[in-house]
């Protein structure tokens, strides 16, 4: 499969890793947000969240808190963003399934997405489509 994620694990191109486990990868981004912001991999390749298996998410997941634990630790970060650009229209580009982890500090001066209320009756209609198993 031709797979830049699955490369990087195999090795064949270059990466800083910050951990590695029996299942899981976890490595610097090329083009960070902020110093030390990290993509946390599992070995298998599934390309969206929808794909995994609840005991690879649980996996991954596993990963993903100590490397927010050491970035909070080691790293000197007060906090971090946990994001998941879930398929294409979402801003997935690679499509091996991955949590970004950011570091963030108070005032750093990231802006999250714009938010706006419901309008009247559009809470209820949404809510009522939810049908989950
Ligand atoms: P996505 O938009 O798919 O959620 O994020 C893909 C991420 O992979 C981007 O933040 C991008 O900077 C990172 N990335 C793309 N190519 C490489 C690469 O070759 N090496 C590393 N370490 N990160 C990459
Ligand atoms: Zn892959």
């Amino acid at each position: 499969m031709d797979c830049l994620f699955c490369k990087i694990i195999a090795g064949e191109i270059p990466s800083y890793k910050v951990y590695e486990d029996d299942n899981t990868f976890a490595f610097l981004d090329i083009n960070p947000v902020s110093q030390g912001h990290t993509l946390v991999i599992h070995k298998q390749h599934f390309s969206n969240l929808e794909e995994a298996s609840e005991e690879q998410l649980a996996q991954t997941m596993a990963t993903v808190k100590k490397i927010g634990q050491s970035i909070k630790d080691n790293l000197g970060a007060e906090s971090y963003n946990l994001v998941v650009n879930n398929d294409e229209a979402a801003g997935q580009i690679i499509s091996h399934a991955h949590f970004h982890i950011i570091p963030r500090e108070r005032g750093d001066g990231l802006q999250p997405w714009p938010q706006s209320p419901y309008e009247e009756g559009q809470a209820e209609e949404v809510v009522s489509k939810f049908r989950i198993l």
